[in-house]
């Protein structure tokens, strides 16, 4: 696997480049993170996903953090709402590539962005 093509790389570590032999398209929702080889792994396959803990604060503010909205939040919001929240994935420096992931998700015409960590993604949008 080339790690410099792998989205979940490229929405964090990245800096939300999109090299040659990608396209914004192929990011699909992905905001941070993807982790999509996850549900591919036949060890997850026994893994029950409804267990774990839900991040309350995030469910209270669910309808705020949608794609579309990214544009208008506030660098506060995002400091003390969402960076905490990505596992050190992103950092303060990186609003600018999260800001840019959320407008691609946005373009693809997604109302849920996605993170590996399912930042952003209201209750009831995660997959089955
Ligand atoms: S499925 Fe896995 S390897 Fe592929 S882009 Fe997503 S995180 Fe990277």
């Amino acid at each position: 696997m080339n790690p410099f093509k792998c989205i979940s790389y490229l929405t964090t570590f990245g800096n939300s480049d999109v090299p040659d032999g990608l396209t914004d398209e192929m990011y699909d929702e992905w905001m941070c993170g993807c982790d999509n080889c996850q549900d591919a792994c036949p060890y997850n396959r026994r893994h029950d996903w409804n267990k774990g803990e839900v991040l309350k604060e995030l469910e209270d503010i669910a309808s705020v953090i949608l794609p579309d909205n990214y544009d208008t939040l506030t660098d506060e919001f995002l400091i003390h709402n969402i960076i905490p929240k990505t596992a050190n994935h992103l950092q303060v420096k990186d609003l600018a590539a999260l800001r840019k992931n959320a407008a691609r998700s946005a373009a693809n015409g997604k109302e849920t962005g996605r993170c590996g960590q399912k930042v952003g993604a209201p209750k009831g949008s995660e997959r089955s």
